[in-house]
């Protein structure tokens, strides 16, 4: 097989990587591509590109930065069902589930499109006698995304059309599991016509990450992934002076008091815990319920889970993929194991599903009175596996969710609204559900993980988007009314 190439400078180049890997569909192990580890010199020589493109891209009306990416949005629109598939293949998730993130992509470049209105500064007259002062805001030059498996249309636009409509130039590392749908939407961006440079794609893993996080052209990474590699991104990159937004791993808590309404409930919870097969930052990993919750609840989650139709995500009846690859398979396996030697039930054991010989799959898991100190209530599984603890009272049931040193997301399914107040009042998560099992925020929201679950202060999407890729500049300016008289 060819590696895939870069796309460094307005052009498909071949890398000169020594190392490749394997792109392995997850629902059959097909393999499907090499993909470049590619060196630190061709991660140079796409900063180079970006930094040479950088200061005509920022004279350019921000009313025309944004024509591409409008372009960009029909392009996407129109080749939907081609890279849901490629999502698929490479990912496993369902096809609905791929269309569903692609969507998400598009919201991000429509508003982004907006950034005429949301780059604005700020003015005040006479800040002292004759004397204005105002801030604009400028970007910042070349910056790039470094991104996970889970999500490979999705994440690097929660990033990318912003930097791009703020006048910056940009670079995307895709997840060296998952790279094949960049390439499809890096044939889209080649249509677009952007002027050489403006934005590239460097294939590649660790070593190409470093490389990006010493280059000193590049003054900001945004990074989504698992925790431990998040935190070394925003500590290296930090010390070396950029602006770092890292999204991390989580273990997400939903609550469920005993006058949620169960059927809804289920349905939901089904969704958050097994939907992208537990594969995402957002999945519900424990249920807390609280009093009379505990037995409908165990008892409708445990039906659910076993109805789901597990396969390969292209089938169209099939409601749940595979996981990414076998390690991961015998990680979450290992997982479940652990959990039962820590004293839990299991209701529904997914593991070693019947019929599905090729591919990395696992069925819905429920387990029983998981352990609130045990090893698996406190690891992010990342797999289709969904524990149960009871409680008490609500009160009970946010201490364990503040206990938590993840936060990226916490739900409460209830018809009180004073116990919905209570609850995202009181919760130390991010991004709150309140009879919502996955509250993934929409594009013109920040996506605002906590504690664990982020390192840095600005978050993707939105307004902070527009924040994090401007610098802030403050002018104060005098122009004494006596010159006037001249003219
Ligand atoms: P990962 O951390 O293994 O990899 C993410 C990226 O970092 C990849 O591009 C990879 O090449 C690079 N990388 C991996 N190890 C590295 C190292 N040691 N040094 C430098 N770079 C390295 O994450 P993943 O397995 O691809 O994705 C799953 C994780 O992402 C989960 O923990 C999930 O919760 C998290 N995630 C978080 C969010 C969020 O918004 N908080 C969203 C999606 C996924």
């Amino acid at each position: 097989m060819t590696p895939l190439k870069n796309y460094i400078d307005g052009q498909w180049t071949a890398s000169s990587a020594t190392d490749s890997l394997l792109v392995v569909n997850p629902a059959t192990a097909e393999r499907l591509a090499q993909v470049p580890l590619s060196p630190a010199e061709e991660v140079n020589q796409a900063a180079q590109a970006a930094q040479a493109a950088f200061p005509d891209w920022r004279c350019l009306p921000p009313t025309q930065r944004v024509q591409p990416l409008f372009r960009l949005k029909f392009l996407l629109e129109e080749n939907l069902e081609d890279i849901a598939r490629t999502i698929t293949t490479e990912s496993g998730k369902t096809l609905a589930e791929s269309r569903g993130e692609l969507r998400r992509a598009i919201e991000n470049v429509e508003t982004a499109c907006g950034i005429p209105m949301m780059m604005q500064g700020t003015y005040l007259e006479d800040v002292a006698r004759g004397i204005d002062e105002f801030m604009i805001r400028q970007p910042l030059g070349v910056a790039a995304a470094i991104a996970p498996f889970n999500f490979p249309a999705m994440i690097p636009f929660w990033f990318m059309p912003y930097a791009l409509a703020c006048g910056n130039t940009y670079i995307v590392k895709p997840s060296e599991k998952v790279p094949l749908t960049m390439q499809k939407i890096f044939n889209l961006i080649d249509q677009l016509n952007l002027p050489k440079g403006v934005i590239n794609l460097v294939n590649g893993s660790r070593e190409t990450v470093d490389a990006i996080l010493d280059h000193p052209t590049i003054r900001a990474i945004s990074f989504v992934g698992s925790s431990p590699v998040a935190r070394y991104i925003y500590s290296r990159a930090a010390a070396e002076g950029k602006r770092v937004q890292c999204q991390g791993g989580a273990k997400n808590p939903i609550i469920v008091l005993p006058d949620a309404d169960m059927e809804m409930t289920t349905r939901i919870a089904a969704d958050s815990a097994f939907g992208c097969a537990g594969q995402r930052c957002l999945a519900a990993s424990v249920a807390v319920t609280v009093g009379a919750a505990g037995k409908s609840f165990a008892d409708s989650i445990a039906t659910a889970a076993a109805a789901r139709k597990v396969g390969n995500g292209l089938e169209d009846d099939v409601q749940m993929g595979p996981v990414i690859t076998p390690q991961s398979r015998d990680r979450v396996e290992q997982l479940i194991q652990t959990g039962l030697e820590e004293g839990a039930t299991a209701l529904v054991d997914g593991r070693q599903p019947q019929g599905l010989p090729a591919g990395n799959f696992i069925g819905p898991t429920v387990l029983q009175d998981l352990k609130p100190d045990g090893e698996l209530a406190q690891t992010e599984i990342f797999g289709p596996v969904l524990g149960l603890m009871q409680v008490e009272t609500i009160e009970d049931a946010i201490a364990l969710v503040n206990r938590s040193p993840w936060g990226n997301m916490a739900c409460l399914f209830t018809s009180s609204g004073a116990a919905a107040r209570k609850f995202r009042y009181e919760a130390e998560a991010g991004n709150i559900g309140i009879n919502i099992g996955v509250a993934a925020p929409m594009a013109f929201f920040p996506f605002s993980g906590w504690k664990e679950s982020f390192f840095g202060d600005l978050h993707g999407q939105g307004s902070h988007a527009v924040e994090f890729f401007t610098q802030t500049k403050v002018v104060v300016e005098r122009w004494p009314k006596e010159w006037s008289r001249q003219f």
